[in-house]
């Protein structure tokens, strides 16, 4: 872990934390990296954008990713509160739900669009992301008059950009009104490393305190993160990084609104 502050959800304060690369925490980055590397290896992956076609066993093998990233988090997290910090974040508490995630892989947009696919919800949330990139939009415009459509991580005036779209706060699409994840299985590493160790109300932009909590983004080691940039570059998928645009422009542009086939 290198304690880095992007990608993942907006966060003015960076907390430095040592590289956890110990015994425990190795093995479980090292085996993730390995699956994605798999998957990234797939044939299938580089025909994708003309078959619309996937390997189930690339569904299968991405669940055990994602649980080896989660061994990690309670492993991280519990050697922080071993520490003594406090770590805020429970379900049913959607504060940092009002920004917009950054940084997520086209693999993981494709898992969260096959999952509301597959019951039948991705008109119903293509709607509510459209809304998000209409506010995302207006903020842009208001800050820098460029398009949307340009953002890419690393680009001037991005944390800028999404900082402003945390003041609007606007609930994230995927957000129940009971502050649920609607997509929590399928939910991006963005989402997944992103934790409070101060109190959760102080997540919020527009709180008089925002600037002195304490929250920290999880990244994986970057041999996970380079395992899965290689599995975008095989699919070769022109969509936004950012929650809302990117799964706006997949289901329309790309999917067309049709379902994944796994082979
Ligand atoms: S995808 Fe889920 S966890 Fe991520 S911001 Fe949206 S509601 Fe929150």
């Amino acid at each position: 872990m290198n304690g880095t502050s992007t990608p993942g959800k907006p966060t003015d304060v960076s907390v430095f934390i040592p590289h956890l690369d110990d015994p425990q925490s190795r093995p479980l980055m090292v085996k993730m990296a390995r699956i994605f590397l798999q998957i990234g290896a797939m044939g299938e992956m580089e025909k994708f954008g003309r078959e619309m076609r996937l390997p189930t066993l690339a569904k299968r093998l991405s669940k055990q990713a994602f649980r080896l990233y989660d061994q990690y988090l309670i492993y991280t997290t519990g050697r922080l509160q071993k520490k003594g910090w406090q770590v805020y974040c429970s379900p049913g508490c959607g504060s940092c739900c009002h920004s917009m995630p950054a940084g997520i892989s086209t693999w993981e947009f494709l898992l969260i669009y096959d999952q509301l696919a597959q019951s039948g919800e991705v008109e119903r949330f293509f709607r509510r992301n459209l809304e998000s990139c209409q506010v995302l939009s207006r903020v842009r415009w208001r800050r820098s008059g460029e398009f949307l459509g340009r953002l890419r991580i690393h680009e001037n005036g991005y944390d800028t950009v999404l900082h402003a779209y945390g003041m609007e706060q606007h609930p994230c699409a995927f957000l129940s009104d009971s502050q649920q994840c609607l997509i929590y299985s399928a939910r991006p590493l963005p989402c997944r490393m992103h934790f409070a160790l101060t109190p959760p109300e102080l997540c919020s932009p527009t709180h008089p305190r925002f600037s002195q909590a304490v929250r920290l983004n999880l990244s994986p080691h970057a041999d996970v993160q380079q395992a899965l940039q290689r599995i975008d570059a095989r699919l070769n998928l022109t969509i936004s990084d950012l929650l809302a645009p990117g799964f706006v422009t997949l289901a329309a542009n790309v999917m067309r609104f049709s379902a994944i086939s796994w082979i």
